[in-house]
């Protein structure tokens, strides 16, 4: 296997991916960390400008859920927030199979995620524009996804109101976190309750060879969000449900 970490390899391996998947996988993830590191030295993608630190903090972050069921059964995962493209682009090179949009509210970075996707021959992946509240109210997205992933975009309560309104009934949001988030998962309840989800689990999950403080957090949808919600932009960061 060239050229990558030995960490990393068997990283994912323990996540289940063969020698055939890795060995693809690895040419367009190298691809996409170079030209992310190059981009940043004019557009604010990232920040963190080390390699090593990259390969952890976004590809072994970004695929910490890459063997969970909830991900396996989706056809369809949207990425809410998705900046500089985690943990979606990670996502989408080892599952090429599923379709995946990536939304944000900053065009700038989005488009260069988008030439950053198309240089590396990613055809499963959409990018879109605009701030969740507004585009969780077009029917074209509103719970139209099997899973909806987000990192560092938010408190967990203002999230429930951002993502699970994607998610259609019987699929996942799952919600990256980092460490001691009890607090953060206690405020959220009523919010994931209205939003029509329910927490399934908390995963802490610990990557071989690497540091993780992690908190995944399942949250399955079991009702459909009602109409009302998300409020209107910007209302579910300034003033989330208690
Ligand atoms: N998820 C990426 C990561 O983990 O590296 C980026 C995290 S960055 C700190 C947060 C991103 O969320 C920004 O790119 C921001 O534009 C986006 N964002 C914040 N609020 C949003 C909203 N209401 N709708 C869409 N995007 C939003």
């Amino acid at each position: 296997m060239k050229s990558f970490d030995s960490n990393f390899i068997q990283y994912l391996q323990t996540k289940g991916f063969d020698d055939q998947q890795i060995e693809q996988a690895i040419t367009k993830l190298l691809q996409y960390r170079d030209m992310t590191l190059e981009w940043n030295n004019k557009v604010n993608l990232t920040a963190i400008t080390n390699p090593d630190e990259f390969l952890q903090k976004h590809y072994v972050d970004s695929l910490l859920c890459a063997d969970a069921k909830e991900l396996k059964d989706a056809r369809t995962v949207l990425d809410v927030g998705t900046g500089g493209g985690f943990p979606g682009i990670p996502l989408a090179i080892f599952f090429p199979e599923k379709h995946f949009v990536l939304l944000d509210s900053l065009q700038k970075r989005l488009k260069i995620v988008r030439e950053m996707a198309d240089t590396i021959g990613l055809k499963n992946v959409e990018v879109v524009h605009g701030r969740a509240e507004d585009l969780a109210r077009d029917s074209k997205y509103r719970e139209q996804f099997d899973l909806c992933v987000s990192r560092a975009v938010a408190n967990l309560s203002t999230l429930a109101e951002l993502c699970l309104p994607f998610v259609n009934v019987g699929g996942t949001f799952i919600s990256y976190k980092g460490p001691n988030c009890s607090v953060e998962v206690n405020d959220a309840k009523n919010a994931v309750r209205m939003m029509g989800g329910t927490i399934n689990r908390i995963e802490q999950p610990k990557p071989v060879k690497y540091p993780s403080e992690h908190n995944m957090i399942y949250i399955k949808k079991v009702k459909k969000t009602p109409g009302p919600y998300p409020r209107k932009a910007g209302t579910p960061l300034k003033n989330p449900i208690k």
